[in-house]
């Protein structure tokens, strides 16, 4: 007996191939009816026989493709009959409660790979080749239901070729949305100071690819913005472009035609090769063979480069018979965000690129290159954004209320919840200028409209400074506003990505975050759960003379913490660092900090890192935040073992670290020659025997066995392994970072999820 049902299939990520899927099992069980987007999932009518219909549901359940995250499946029955005579794929309609999934873009596929490059083939070397499992996503995306109409490509109209192709339920480009060939989709520019050029496809590429190895700078326009591309194999143009983008020392990503290039300068293990040939196409970053000739400017005083492999068609064919590898670095002036649009570009970046390789395709939502690295064999975020974003983050937990959170300041996220999911944005930039501020509102506003969430929550970081923050307090007062501490929300942040919950041992080592006394906190430990935060010990504070150029003078730090091991006498100590510091303006700085004068107190990890860094003389003024620390970790000794003692004074409710006696052995080191990839790696050590040693004095009050590790701090790979190891090594359960960063780019979604439990145990 002929039946009728219709299934409604929640949470489907558009634009995978799904309804495809749909047709064409219909079609092979004869069943009629129709398949069609709509806002609130995929809806299936379908007639035939109730067995079939049973065996059709399953294999939905079942087989359906990788990327398509289905959330549930539901059908309704004893239908009147529609009477279908055949089984179609129909027009989405926009009624209804919208909601669905989007897919992140995806790296170019075997399958247009080969089409790319056969001469037999129409869309033979055209550089916007895609199809249904590849190709723009995220980026063109306007509004939903995802459809041609609602994308950016809706500027071309298909030629019959392209529609043919779209129209046919056995064709892989069926309902591929950004379908396109060289007759009716987007065309390449190439622009100069001379004007436009305008040739083929083909000539164009070839020009530049001329142009690159004659040492010019050329802005490439990609999926999610632009690129400032140059050949990574010689000097000068890497030096030009650090001098023309204001960039100092910070590390130039590179781009390589294949494995086996990358292979030519890095150490790739499986797992790294793995990653980085995914359709997600991250930066991975590499530890750096010691033959690689890769001139250090590129990436100066770290031991790794950052590597891609070539992930939209234009790439492919730009690195054909290519055997150098390219810098490709984000389009932006330094601290600006990536540019995306061409008008804007050629504004902002003419100084920069000495030409413009460009396309008509508009790219709707900005996204940089998100980047990874791989630990125990496990994906670890640094940066998290095209090809990742805008897949949301699946919680243990419900959200009882729709809530958006604002993040922290640099390297900044925001996050929308729903159910059982955390939508955490692409990485946006620091929040230090308007241009990024803007494209932070409008990322939320088109998250909103894309997800179709109306959040009531908002949350926040205490800092009354960020802005953020400030954007969080101006939204309309019927929203309820949620404070969340940073380094609560770090933790939460990494409860969340583990998918725990329930009280651990946290560990916040980190850059700044603002206290609930107004202190900069970050070196801190916790007993902490999704609602609460209680402080257990925390390293002593001390000031930062000039505040936020104590930050960029690592110096100041080391100064500081001499001065407070060995009193105004560490100006005669036999020390290359004292010898090279500028007395008078220590004195200034000294009565500051004495005084308090523009010197904020701080319990950093991060500040105490610098302090250690300058005092080796590594560095004294950072060009990109971080940079002391990580230099610190480029040159520690791998084999060393033992490490120093930090002093802990028991208190009532906080205990207080001391990390004068680790100055005090440190220094005695150096002034006896012990070589400072010793120091370094000892200074390590004993941050890592410092969280072990208050790990266990909470085990042994609490019971408490599983240990949260979050921060800045432990994006230092050499600290998070050697904690990691001594900790499990004493039975304790450790829990990091993999699917959001371990830096500021994961407080949204910690903070979402503190004002979750907030505001579900009454507390607000
Ligand atoms: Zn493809
Ligand atoms: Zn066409
Ligand atoms: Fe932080």
């Amino acid at each position: 007996m002929t039946i009728r049902a219709q299934i409604t299939v929640r949470g489907v990520v558009q634009g995978v191939g799904f309804r495809p899927f749909v047709f064409s099992h219909a079609q092979r069980r004869a069943l009629k009816g129709q398949v069609l987007n709509s806002s609130s999932g995929v809806l299936i009518d379908v007639e035939g026989e109730a067995c079939t219909i049973e065996e059709f549901i399953k294999e939905i359940k079942t087989n359906s493709p990788p990327l398509s995250l289905i959330e549930s499946v539901e059908r309704s029955v004893n239908l009147d009959l529609a009477h279908y005579t055949d089984f179609r794929i129909v027009e989405s309609s926009a009624n209804g409660r919208r909601f669905t999934h989007m897919s992140p873009d995806v790296g170019t596929c075997d399958d247009c790979l080969k089409e790319l490059f056969d001469p037999q083939d129409r869309r033979y070397q055209y550089p916007f080749i895609n199809c249904t499992n590849c190709g723009p996503r995220f980026t063109i995306i306007e509004d939903i239901p995802y459809d041609r109409a609602q994308t950016t490509m809706r500027d071309f109209e298909m030629c019959r070729a392209c529609r043919a192709e779209y129209e046919d339920p056995n064709d892989r480009r069926f309902h591929a949305e950004p379908t396109a060939c060289a007759v009716c989709g987007p065309k390449l520019y190439l622009l100069s100071a001379n004007g436009l050029d305008t040739g083929g496809d083909a000539e164009i590429i070839e020009r530049v690819r001329d142009l690159l190895l004659k040492g010019r700078i050329i802005a490439i326009k990609g999926i999610g913005g632009f690129h400032l591309a140059c050949d990574a194999l010689s000097q000068e143009p890497v030096q030009q472009l650090r001098k023309r983008k204001y960039r100092e020392d910070k590390p130039f990503a590179i781009m390589a035609a294949s494995v086996e290039i990358v292979r030519q300068h890095c150490f790739v293990p499986d797992a790294e090769s793995h990653l980085l040939q995914s359709g997600r196409r991250p930066i991975l970053l590499l530890d750096r063979k010691p033959t690689s000739t890769i001139p250090p400017e590129v990436a100066p005083g770290v031991n790794t480069l950052g590597f891609m492999l070539p992930y939209t068609p234009l790439h492919h064919l730009l690195f054909r018979n290519l055997d150098r590898p390219l810098v490709m670095t984000s389009g932006n002036v330094s601290n600006e965000p990536i540019c995306y649009d061409d008008d804007e570009a050629s504004k902002r970046l003419h100084k920069i690129a000495d030409y413009f390789l460009l396309h008509n395709r508009r790219i709707h939502m900005r996204t940089d290159d998100s980047v990874v690295r791989v630990r125990e064999g496990q994906e670890m975020v640094v940066r998290r954004s095209r090809g990742y974003a805008p897949a949301p983050i699946k919680t243990a937990f419900t959200f009882g209320r729709q809530v958006l959170a604002c993040g922290a300041e640099l390297k900044s996220t925001f996050c929308l919840t729903r159910h059982s999911y955390a939508f955490v944005s692409h990485h946006i930039g620091d929040l230090e200028n308007l241009e990024t501020l803007r494209s932070f509102a409008e990322g939320i506003t088109h998250f909103k409209r894309l997800f179709h969430l109306e959040p009531e929550v908002v949350a926040y970081d205490l800092h009354p400074e960020y802005l953020s923050t400030k954007y969080a307090l101006s939204q309309d007062d019927g929203l309820t506003k949620v404070a969340v501490q940073h380094h609560h929300a770090h933790i939460a942040s990494c409860m969340v990505d583990n998918q725990i919950d329930g009280e651990v041992i946290g560990v916040a080592m980190d850059g700044l975050g603002f206290g609930t006394d107004g202190r900069m906190w970050g070196g801190e430990f916790f007993v902490a759960d999704f609602a609460a935060a209680q402080r257990i010990a925390h390293l002593a504070y001390v000031p930062m003379p000039g505040g936020a150029k104590a930050i960029r003078e690592p110096w100041r730090m080391a100064a500081v913490y001499l001065q407070w091991t060995f009193g105004d006498e560490f100006l005669d100590l036999n020390l290359p660092f004292v010898k090279g510091l500028d007395k008078r303006c220590w004195t200034t700085l000294r009565s500051m900090a004495a005084t308090r004068t523009n010197s904020p107190e701080t319990s950093s990890m991060g500040r105490l890192f610098d302090a250690v860094s300058s005092i080796l003389r590594l560095r004294d003024i950072v060009n990109y935040e971080g940079q002391a620390a990580i230099e610190l970790e480029g040159i520690a000794d791998r084999h060393c073992t033992e490490g120093y003692d930090f002093g802990l004074s028991l208190g009532n409710a906080e205990d207080v670290i001391d990390a004068r006696d680790v100055i005090r052995r440190a220094v005695g080191d150096i002034m006896d020659g012990v070589p400072p990839a010793i120091v370094s790696a000892r200074f390590h050590l004993s941050v890592a025997r410092l969280i072990v040693a208050v790990a266990e004095n909470v085990r042994s009050e609490l019971r408490l066995n599983r240990v949260v590790l979050s921060g800045g701090v432990f994006q230092n790979l050499f600290l998070l392994e050697r904690t990691c190891e001594m900790l499990r090594a004493r039975g304790f359960q450790v829990f990091t970072h993999s699917r959001v960063p371990t830096n500021d780019g994961g407080i949204s979604l910690g903070q979402a999820a503190v004002a979750n439990a907030l505001i579900k145990s009454g507390r607000i």
